[in-house]
């Protein structure tokens, strides 16, 4: 919906209305305001307004990309709660890739004709600096035009401790190695009483928050993550949000917010909560897409939220719709009931399906394939 005096007919709760008039002034809305929409059930209503935005931005484009999710290792020493997905060095199941494998992993998927590399994987103490950095000269030396989005903020500040380089050095290396992008993992819920009972050892939301504002500095542009649906409360969104909005006035460096529903299965987590329901994911993303007027992107990854219903989030804000991630591991070792490679014309298809029309892009939102393909 694009027209304003449409929005206001559609909105009848005082309170919304205050909120859809602020938004159509382009005004921010505050915090309380954030909170309301969080917990309102009057879910058309909020979905007018956070459409009214999505279209303003991006009118009726949804953005997928084409790539393979490479996860390098799975040993990592924090070992965090919420985490179904790693494992200690010499368990069952703990693996590392050499850069052989890789090369020869992403050789294939380049030859199945995707756009980008997206790298994550857990802290590994065997692994030297040089690898990092070897790993991804080597992917840009099978083809130079591939997007690597690479490393969270969490391996970053690893990164730095281990080689003793200050954090503005180990990103001038990777840049210069071929870093297009950074994702946006870790973040989890930046209140320190939740971090330190679903991840205790992960570094501090302050310290996610100056590694991506160094970052920033440096031109790198990077996504923000929310994990919900464990413990925290409506505040703790509320006061997540609020940090990620005030980063972005401040650098402008991040390009898209990305919620995550918390898979609970084979985690240390005791979360007495269920699933989370339509409501609470549709709540989420329209809320996010109204609060954070500052960042472009709102994606939601079909693989935690599921297809159908990533399918229905494209008309409650979301403009991005994640991409066929070949091979991802972090979310299935949770429990995600999803298929671990969609296909590029079965994105379409739901893209289309839902009204928008698909436009294959790179995490940095350049087109890789002109439109009218499909
Ligand atoms: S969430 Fe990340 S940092 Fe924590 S244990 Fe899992 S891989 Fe390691």
């Amino acid at each position: 919906m694009r027209d304003a005096a449409e929005l206001i007919k559609r909105v009848k709760d005082p309170r919304l209305m205050k909120i859809a008039e602020a938004v159509i002034f382009k005004e921010a809305v505050d915090e309380r305001d954030l909170a309301y929409l969080l917990s309102t059930n009057r879910i058309l209503e909020l979905g007018a307004i956070a459409d009214f935005v999505r279209r303003r931005m991006h009118e009726s484009r949804a953005y997928y990309g084409v790539n393979i999710n490479l996860n390098y290792t799975n040993v990592c020493e924090l070992r965090c709660p919420l985490c179904a997905y790693s494992k200690d060095e010499g368990d069952e199941g703990a693996f590392t890739l050499s850069l052989d494998d890789i090369e020869k992993k992403v050789s294939t998927a380049v030859a199945q004709g995707i756009d980008e590399v997206h790298i994550v994987g857990g802290l590994n103490p065997a692994l030297p600096f040089e690898y990092y950095v070897d790993m991804l000269r080597r992917i840009k030396a099978i083809q130079s035009d591939l997007h690597i989005v690479a490393f969270t903020a969490v391996e970053y500040d690893y990164f730095s401790k281990k080689s003793g380089l200050p954090l503005e050095e180990v990103f001038r290396r990777f840049i210069d190695a071929g870093l297009g992008a950074i994702p946006g993992g870790g973040a989890e819920i930046f209140d320190g009483n939740i971090r330190s009972v679903i991840a205790p050892k992960k570094i501090s939301a302050d310290r996610w928050l100056e590694v991506m504002r160094t970052a920033h500095r440096l031109g790198l542009k990077t996504n923000a993550t929310m994990l919900y649906n464990h413990i925290e409360t409506i505040d703790d969104i509320v006061d997540h949000l609020n940090r990620i909005r005030k980063l972005q006035s401040e650098t402008g460096g991040f390009k898209t917010f990305v919620p995550l529903a918390f898979h609970p299965e084979n985690t240390a987590i005791a979360s007495n909560r269920r699933d989370s329901t339509g409501f609470d994911d549709i709540r989420i993303y329209a809320s996010a897409r109204i609060f954070l007027h500052n960042v472009p992107h709102i994606k939601a990854l079909w693989m935690y939220v599921g297809e159908k219903m990533a399918q229905a989030l494209l008309s409650f804000g979301v403009d991005d719709f994640g991409a066929t991630y070949v091979h991802e591991k972090v979310v299935h070792a949770a429990g995600a009931k999803t298929s671990d490679y969609g296909t590029e014309l079965h994105l379409v298809r739901l893209i289309k399906d839902a009204g928008f029309v698909p436009v294959r892009v790179n995490a940095s939102y350049e087109v890789t394939h002109a439109s009218g393909v499909y």
